[in-house]
């Protein structure tokens, strides 16, 4: 879908000194020359897999990191054992945005739908990982599909996950003036926060479509108020990553029935996550000289219907520990300074280096093969430049 990839005409020019927290920082840095980044005229579909991610979080020692960082086999028996510091192991809170069901194109039936969430829900299970899975209410309304819909959210709840909310439509904040985007949050609502209450939960965390948080730092803080006073806290991410590149081509890939491109995806998927992994591990290290617990963002695809089961296998080889949002959040280092502002969103361990004045460090590509894809769907490679 989409056209060109964001690539050429990106500028990741070089970041500002300023460290003022009641400043912006890096305010178009990330933009595009023609003001246009990660939507494209497909936004809705794009916006829904391309929201920002998830989370997972360790905190790991040093020893064991430089082992890690030498270590680049995705597989779980060849990787070292669980990375420790100071006693403390790697752990990671797992976010799924885009509920019930992105990257399909919206073609899914509502049994699909169900079908996909309630195997992501039992790979989960299998392997005692805690999660949150972030709503856009609007994916509720397929024309007849409703209540299939509706159900794969009570099933996931039923399973012992987690909701919050992920805006109603999942438009960007920098494109949305505060008072309609407050209205998204709100629209996005009721039938969310009706099923938890039939559990005896509230609706307590907000995930930041695009991960974009706004287009002036006024906007930010206007809205991170709105968000307390409504009773939200906004769900972070730290390990932001492309999978949303992969798990279209994948969707793609069964739609047109190439089972050999379908196979190649799934088997470079967990590999380029690792990747992924390492450079926050690392940008984690020389933020903070240790690892925080890291919040994962990955979504509700087909791909992770499939394959989340890899990603898991590969995150224990890490040596990861599975978190609750909750959990990662009480770590100290959440509570940093963001004074981020900008087109593109990107990680908080981004964020936070930028507010501290340091550079924004630009993120490992897609893998050869994924990049291909990523000519057809624009957005995903921008991070990567180191144009200054
Ligand atoms: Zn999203």
């Amino acid at each position: 879908m989409g056209t060109n990839g964001a690539g050429s005409a990106n500028k990741l020019t070089g970041m500002n000194r300023r460290t003022n927290k009641n400043r912006p920082v890096s305010t178009n840095r990330l933009t595009r020359k023609d003001g246009r980044l990660i939507t494209n005229r497909r936004g809705v579909l794009l916006a829904a897999i391309f929201c920002a991610a998830a989370s997972l979080a360790f905190v790991a020692a040093a020893d064991a990191q430089r082992r890690d960082a030498r270590t680049k086999s995705p597989h779980a028996a060849q990787s070292p054992p669980a990375a420790r510091a100071g006693g403390e192991a790697r752990r990671v809170a797992v976010t799924f945005d885009d509920l019930p069901m992105t990257g399909d194109g919206g073609r899914s039936s509502g049994e699909q739908v169900a079908e996909n969430l309630k195997k992501i829900a039992e790979t989960l299970k299998a392997n005692d990982v805690p999660a949150i899975g972030f709503v856009n209410e609007n994916k509720l309304e397929a024309p007849g599909q409703r209540e299939a819909r509706t159900d794969a959210l009570r099933a996931w709840l039923d399973a012992g996950f987690d909701l919050g909310n992920h805006t109603y439509s999942h438009r960007s904040f920098y494109r949305t003036p505060l008072a309609a985007f407050e209205q998204e949050v709100i629209k996005g609502e009721p039938v969310t926060k009706q099923l938890l209450a039939e559990r005896g939960k509230s609706l307590r965390y907000f995930r930041h479509p695009f991960l974009n948080t706004g287009r002036t730092l006024a906007d930010k803080r206007a809205f991170e108020k709105f968000l307390a006073a409504r009773g939200y806290e906004v769900a972070p991410v730290t390990v932001d990553n492309s999978e949303w590149v992969f798990a279209q081509a994948y969707s793609d890939a069964i739609r047109g029935g190439d089972d050999a491109k379908r196979r190649r995806l799934a088997a470079e998927y967990a590999p380029y996550m690792e990747t992924m992994f390492e450079f926050y591990e690392r940008l984690s290290r020389d933020l903070f000289k240790r690892e925080i617990p890291q919040v994962l963002l990955v979504h509700a695809n087909q791909l992770n219907g499939d394959h989340f089961a890899e990603i898991v296998s590969m995150l224990k080889a890490r040596g990861y520990s599975f978190i609750t949002l909750d959990e990662a959040l009480a770590d100290p280092a959440y509570r940093s300074s963001d004074g981020y502002v900008g087109d593109v969103g990107v990680s908080w361990l981004q964020r936070w280096r930028v507010t501290r004045g340091q550079a924004f460090r630009p993120e490992p590509p897609l893998p050869e093969y994924a990049r291909r894809f990523d000519a057809d769907i624009r957005g995903a490679s921008f991070k990567t430049r180191a144009e200054r």
